[in-house]
């Protein structure tokens, strides 16, 4: 059969999608989900097995739905977590949740669209019948759809050196996958940790590590050295931004950025009011000062933008100060392997190379950003023409529909949801901005069938 939607994927941005589709499509329509996630529907970030991951943005913000912004808290108080809309609530709470939403939309049998899931994972693609899409799977079938849901998340960054010298046993001491969180019970309480990255994963697992028990030291190593700041229990209003104001070079943009964060007091409130019109804020940007902001600002970007909750972040701040963790800036250069493994590298502005010695290595580099790298499917769908990558390596290409431009008055349309589609949107990874997205997919997918 060929279905109305296929969508690719099962992690928050293919149910977020599912769940608007369910509501808006007739009965007569019907929808497939192909997904490889063992728990369909939390990807990487709601799978945790840890009740301590936190959510980095309050409750009052992570409803599925945008014309329901108070469905998760609801669904908190419902399930005897009576938190507020500014709260930061358990990551593991979230993926439930999210299960829970699906169901109850999927329990309406009599009248709602028919939706197959599918546990596995596409492949590759082929033109079928009509001008229909047809998925591969690797379970040998075949789906097809006539219109297409791009889902797939943007995977891990892989280390940046080369680690094929080393022997399998150190190899094991590697841990390039940190969300596999069965690594944690291979380390001994006095172990000694390097952790790659100084983002939101270095402080999950971080925290993932004490909670289980260890002793040990944690050294952190990334380029600049910069961790995540945090957000504050009574934040103070968002300054009012007018976009088409602003000065459209980075250098001029940052600076008065900068003076406005003086005058507002905080810088937060600017960041909180410039988060609705990053995206408005982005797609003014030529390609040349788009390239700076990633060269030169981004560091910056991502820890004033992505904040931990205030307690988590008064935690990290007890191991920094206790000398649990330390934290160094440079650049990584091998890895080598003797009783321990040890790390050499360059540390920031410093020609001189240092060095650390650890038990285990840590990838938390963070997303992998060039998407169609990570995804044996897009290369292949590249590779046929179907998409296109973006300059950027931001992912994708597609337009202010979050349609791929090639697809556009073929039998077929395929549109991508979530952070693939940072090359023309830019803010769209979290879910405040992946739910507008998928409703507004699901809303073009529903005037053509
Ligand atoms: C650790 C972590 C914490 C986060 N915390 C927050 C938070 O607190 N608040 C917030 O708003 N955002 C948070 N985020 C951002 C998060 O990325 C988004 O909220 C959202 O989960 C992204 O979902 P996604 O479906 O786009 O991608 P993913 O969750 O990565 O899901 C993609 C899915 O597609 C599947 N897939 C990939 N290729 C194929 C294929 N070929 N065939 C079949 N299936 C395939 C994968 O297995 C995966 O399940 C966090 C992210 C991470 C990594």
């Amino acid at each position: 059969m060929i279905y109305d939607a296929v969508i690719v994927g099962s992690g928050f941005s293919a149910i977020a999608t599912v769940c608007n589709l369910v509501e808006l499509l007739p009965e007569s329509a019907s929808i497939a989900v192909i997904g490889d996630d063992p728990g369909f529907g939390r990807g990487t970030a709601y799978r945790t097995e840890l009740y301590l991951h936190r959510l980095n943005v309050p409750a009052g913000r992570m409803s599925l739905f945008p014309d329901r912004p108070t469905a998760f808290v609801d669904w908190l108080r419902a399930h005897r977590r009576p938190l507020d809309a500014g709260d930061f609530a358990s990551r593991q709470d979230y993926g439930l949740y999210i299960r829970d939403s699906l169901a109850a939309l999927l329990r309406n049998r009599k009248s709602r669209c028919r939706v197959d899931f599918i546990k596995a994972k596409a492949t590759g693609c082929v033109e079928r019948y009509g001008g229909a899409l047809g998925f591969l799977l690797d379970n040998g079938n075949e789906i097809a759809g006539r219109s297409i849901v791009l889902c797939l998340g943007v995977g891990n960054a892989t280390l940046p050196v080369d680690l094929s010298r080393l022997s399998a046993a150190a190899r094991a001491h590697v841990i390039e996958n940190p969300w596999r969180l069965s690594w944690l019970r291979r380390v001994r309480a006095s172990d000694s940790v390097c952790i790659l990255g100084s983002g939101l994963t270095m402080i999950d697992q971080a925290l993932a590590l004490f909670a289980h028990g260890f002793t040990g030291k944690v050294t952190v190593l990334s380029r600049r050295g910069l961790v995540p700041l945090a957000h504050v229990s009574h934040p103070k209003p968002a300054m009012e931004i007018d976009v088409d104001a602003l000065p459209g070079r980075m250098s001029e943009l940052l600076h008065v950025l900068r003076r406005e964060s003086v005058r507002g007091g905080d810088w937060r409130r600017i960041m909180d009011g410039l988060r609705p019109q990053t995206q408005a804020l982005w797609r003014g940007l030529p390609d040349a000062e788009r390239r700076r902001f990633l060269r030169h600002a981004l560091p910056w970007w991502n820890i004033h933008r992505h904040r931990v909750a205030p307690d988590v972040f008064r935690r990290f701040e007890g191991m920094l100060r206790s000398g649990q963790i330390s934290v160094r800036a440079g650049y990584l250069l091998d890895v080598e392997e003797a009783d321990t493994l040890t790390l050499h590298y360059r540390p920031r502005g410093r020609k001189s190379v240092a060095s650390i010695e650890a038990n285990w290595v840590v990838n938390c580099t963070g997303m992998e950003r060039a998407g169609i790298a990570h995804s044996p499917l897009l290369r292949e769908m590249r590779r046929q023409g179907l998409i296109e990558a973006d300059p950027l390596g931001l992912g994708i290409v597609v337009d202010a529909r979050s349609r791929i431009p090639r697809s556009e008055g073929n039998d077929t349309v395929i549109y991508t949801v979530g952070a693939l589609t940072a090359g023309q949107f830019w803010e769209i990874t979290a879910v405040p901005d992946i739910r507008m997205q998928a409703r507004n997919v699901a809303q073009a997918i529903a005037e053509r069938v």
